[in-house]
């Protein structure tokens, strides 16, 4: 049993792909939305069910500002069910079927368990540039981190966080607050080194992740393998 995951997109096209996850988060993702939506940019929300749920109008204005959306689980924690419980929440409002899923901490496992992790036209999706923003509080430590990023180059799929699973309201508003005020200058510098900001639509995912159970499967970056031996979990 395995999965695949993608990290990237085309090498050889300067398109690279703006990710929020965690969201909706009113008024965080309207912020994102109107950086993005003044600058003529599309990015890509992995949100979560329970936000939608919670907040189905942020959601709806994500959607009608022409951005893709994506299934980052119901809770953000790994129960059996928890992608297809998101789905619902999700594909009700969204009318169809969402086409990328991000799994949570790397938590492929109850992917393979998951009919919509599974479905012939999901693709799973990671990211190769991680800013770890959500750990920063300096606007400029994340600029620099996403546009000096060892990993950045044509293709690259840039992992952001316009909000966090906590159900601490304090907290959910105030930690994206780096990242929003980072998000013009991120995104500029990324087009004066030529690259064309795109929704995951219109990225051809290449190279994809064979990902085992055991452990055997390779992992995103050295950060994500860092994480699963905190967690115990590899070899
Ligand atoms: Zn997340």
């Amino acid at each position: 049993m395995s999965l695949k995951y993608y990290i990237h997109g085309r090498r050889d096209q300067m398109k690279v792909a703006l990710t929020f996850d965690d969201g909706p988060n009113p008024p965080r993702s309207d912020q994102v939305i109107e950086i993005l939506n003044s600058r003529g940019v599309r990015g890509t929300f992995f949100v979560l069910g329970k936000w939608v749920d919670r907040w189905p109008q942020a959601f709806e204005r994500i959607v009608r500002s022409g951005h893709v959306v994506g299934n980052h689980s119901y809770s953000h924690q790994a129960h059996l069910g928890d992608y297809d419980r998101a789905e619902v929440a999700i594909g009700n409002l969204l009318g169809r079927p969402t086409r990328f899923l991000r799994a949570h901490y790397f938590n492929f496992f109850t992917c393979l368990y998951s009919p919509v992790a599974l479905a012939p036209d999901m693709k799973i999706v990671d990211a190769d540039v991680n800013p770890a923003d959500y750990a920063k509080t300096e606007a400029r430590a994340i600029v620099e981190a996403t546009l000096d990023h060892p990993a950045l180059a044509g293709g690259s799929i840039i992992d952001l966080h316009d909000s966090t699973e906590s159900d601490d309201d304090a907290l959910r508003l105030a930690r994206p607050l780096a990242m929003i005020e980072a998000l013009p200058a991120i995104i500029d510098g990324l087009q004066a080194k030529g690259y064309e900001l795109v929704g995951l639509d219109e990225m051809e995912l290449v190279d994809p992740i064979t990902w085992r159970p055991d452990g055997r499967g390779k992992f995103a970056s050295e950060e994500t393998r860092r994480m699963i031996d905190e967690l115990g979990g590899a070899e």
